[in-house]
């Protein structure tokens, strides 16, 4: 941290800075400025640090002036509208004779520019507001969504909306559904959509917000006194996204603001897009009139994921990564991560990112080596009945014919897989395992374990399709 000793003439604020002598305590100021850091930073939280705050540089105090830098005019402008009274709180809490901020475009080093004074405030607002667009994930477009029956009504909706906001029955659009199902996809997706059709005759204007932002947003216009402007702000555009509103839940200030914000803007013929964990008439704790104004739109369900969506969710997103994944691992990936699809592409990410790094094929057995402790926090007991049911899945016949009597290759093999296995992967003893297959003899058990070990040792598809079945089901 360098502090630059040489303050010029004050920016737009016009206040002239005191010569350098009334600086005092160099070393104490920096401590200072690095606990308001700090501080910043934990209230504002990771992501909108190093989006904004990051940046920040320390010019030193003068006077009751504490001089802050930031790299472009854009920049500046932004951060001393969004946090300039944080941060002068912060300060103020430092040293009580930090009385304001003055916020200077320059680089950390370097002596405040001085032209400073003949910079031109950025005449108007852009059109999308530049923390909306930042906080959209370039990935979350509608074209990397893969449908599948749990989420094709909410995506169907979603795409509906981008393609012509504020429709009837279509406002507010209200998604739900567990964590990692896709919700904040489908909600980014349609802001793309929106901007991207918006280059037409007038653009669509977008904000997408969690609700914590929301709430972080309107406390902090509730401590400088500027509530107003972050009314009018938020009730001129033309679509309103709130991420995750579950979170407002309990906080009544904002949410009392929230709800005047959706009421004004759907009577003004605006779209609302929520999304939530729950459906409006679960979400308790939040005020009955603001649910029945949620739900009447659309209510669209993201349901849990299948093995189908979550096999082509891989797939498409190995594609798209460029690189090859056998159906095999893809597979039992989809089958072993089914709790959601975050989970499930980080899986894969680790997997690709391993075998970058050690120049290696992604096989069954990296999958299994990497993604260890993710499959062991979906371990769990194996009964034999999980056991047939796997198997009967993998050969396609009905789990009765594992205690049938038939003896046709294609039902009999499948049956001496399920007991090799059950062998294997439970404690069960022979006579045990025998019981379960119809109260067949234990030599029956024993035969069927010792003829699949042969056939394993002489056919390596074979021997693989077991295998692919045993990780299945293994712990
Ligand atoms: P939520 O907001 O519901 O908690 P996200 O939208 O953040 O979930 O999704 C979690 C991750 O899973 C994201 O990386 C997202 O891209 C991915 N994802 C979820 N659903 C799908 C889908 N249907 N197709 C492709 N990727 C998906
Ligand atoms: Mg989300």
């Amino acid at each position: 941290m360098e502090i630059n000793l040489e303050i010029g003439t004050s920016g737009n604020g016009g206040v002239a800075l005191h010569p350098p002598q009334s600086w005092s305590g160099e070393a104490q100021l920096v401590e200072q400025w690095t606990r308001v850091r700090a501080r910043l930073q934990a209230e504002v939280g990771e992501v909108e640090y190093r989006t904004w705050l990051k940046q920040i540089s320390f010019a030193g105090v003068a006077g009751d002036e504490a001089v802050v830098m930031l790299p472009t005019r854009f920049l500046r402008d932004w951060v001393n509208k969004e946090y300039g009274e944080l941060i002068a709180a912060f300060w103020q809490q430092e040293n009580a004779a930090v009385r304001r901020v003055e916020f200077r475009t320059g680089a950390p080093s370097a002596r405040p520019a001085a032209p400073d004074l003949a910079e031109p405030r950025p005449a108007q607002a852009p059109q999308q507001r530049p923390d909306t667009m930042a906080a959209l994930d370039q990935r979350f477009t509608f074209e990397t969504f893969v449908v599948g029956k749990p989420n094709e009504f909410a995506y169907a909706c979603a795409r509906r909306v981008a393609e012509a906001p504020a429709t009837i029955g279509f406002n507010p659009l209200f998604l739900y559904g567990g964590v990692g199902l896709g919700k904040t996809h489908l909600m980014h997706a349609i802001a793309w959509e929106l901007s991207a059709n918006g280059r037409g005759a007038r653009p669509v204007s977008v904000a997408y917000m969690s609700a914590e932002k929301f709430m972080y947003r309107f406390i902090n216009a509730l401590r400088a006194q500027s509530t107003l402007e972050f009314k009018n702000e938020l009730r001129s555009v033309d679509v309103l996204m709130i991420d995750d509103l579950q979170f407002l839940i309990g906080k009544d200030n904002t949410q009392e603001e929230f709800f005047h914000t959706f009421n004004a803007l759907v009577d003004a013929g605006k779209q609302i897009v929520i999304s939530a964990d729950k459906s409006p008439s679960d979400l308790s704790g939040l005020e009955d009139r603001l649910r029945t104004r949620l739900g009447c739109g659309m209510v669209a369900d993201l349901h849990a994921t299948t093995f189908e969506l979550r096999y082509s969710i891989l797939e498409a997103k190995a594609q798209r990564a460029g690189v090859e994944v056998p159906p095999r691992v893809l597979e039992f990936l989809a089958r072993k991560i089914t709790s959601n699809n975050r989970e499930l592409e980080g899986a894969l990410n680790r997997l690709v990112a391993h075998a970058n790094l050690f120049n290696r094929q992604i096989t069954l057995d990296a999958a299994h080596e990497v993604l260890h402790d993710v499959l062991k926090a979906h371990d769990r007991k194996i009964s034999i009945q999980e056991i047939q049911k796997r198997v009967c899945e993998h050969y396609n016949i009905r789990v009765a014919e594992m205690s049938s009597a038939r003896r046709a290759r294609n039902i009999a093999r499948p049956r001496q897989v399920a007991m090799y296995l059950a062998k294997q992967l439970t404690s069960k003893s022979l006579p045990d395992i025998g019981r379960h297959f119809g109260d067949r003899d234990h030599t029956t058990v024993m035969h069927a374990v010792s003829r699949i070990g042969e056939l394993i040792g002489q056919d390596a598809a074979f021997a693989e399709d077991v295998e692919l079945l045993k990780r299945l089901l293994e712990n």
